[in-house]
């Protein structure tokens, strides 16, 4: 059975916008991706070092994966990509987050992974919310009821912009 998830991308170390393109393509062989949003830069979010904005995208992904095989096939994709360990809130060649997978709520602590679905801190982040509903207008957060819509009206959009390269 496959399900619908979104995939929240980000880079802001390197050349962003080859990373982004470089995990767009590596996704694809994931199922099938049926939009991929605008990519928008914004500052770093929540950071007090100084570090390069972000550029973010977000992808609706068709796959026969589940969760789990999709989260560590994804962080398999990061390592690829160039992704050395860090320490939070530090600068990243390639970050991807599952943000929505179905209408599925997970919560799992595994000994060398963490799965957490929908993503804890997409409600409150302007780069998430902007790209997801440029794909997705209509989308409601599954576990908690309130279309994404509302959420985004909740937070400051005003430094995540449109990004032309
Ligand atoms: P980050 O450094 O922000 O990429 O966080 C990576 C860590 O978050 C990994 O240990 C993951 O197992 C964990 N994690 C928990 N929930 C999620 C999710 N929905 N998507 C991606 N990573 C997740």
């Amino acid at each position: 059975m496959s399900e619908l998830v979104y995939l929240g991308l980000g880079s802001n170390l390197g050349d962003r916008a080859a990373n982004l393109a470089a995990a767009r393509k590596q996704i694809a062989e994931l199922g099938a991706v049926c939009r991929e949003s605008s990519i928008y830069e914004s500052p770093p979010w929540g950071i007090e070092l100084p570090q390069n904005d972000y550029l973010n995208q977000v992808i609706e992904l068709r796959t026969e994966l589940d969760a789990t095989q999709l989260l560590l096939t994804l962080q398999e994709i990061e390592r690829e990509l160039g992704r050395g360990p860090h320490g939070r809130g530090e600068p990243r060649t390639i970050d991807i987050d599952i943000l929505l997978y179905g209408d599925a709520e997970i919560a799992t602590t595994a000994p060398d992974y963490t799965l957490f679905v929908p993503h804890q801190a997409m409600n409150e982040r302007a780069f998430v919310l902007v790209p997801l509903l440029e794909i997705s207008p209509k989308l409601v957060h599954p576990v908690i009821g309130v279309s994404f819509r509302e959420l985004v009206d909740s937070v400051d959009v005003s430094m995540v912009k449109p990004w032309y390269g």
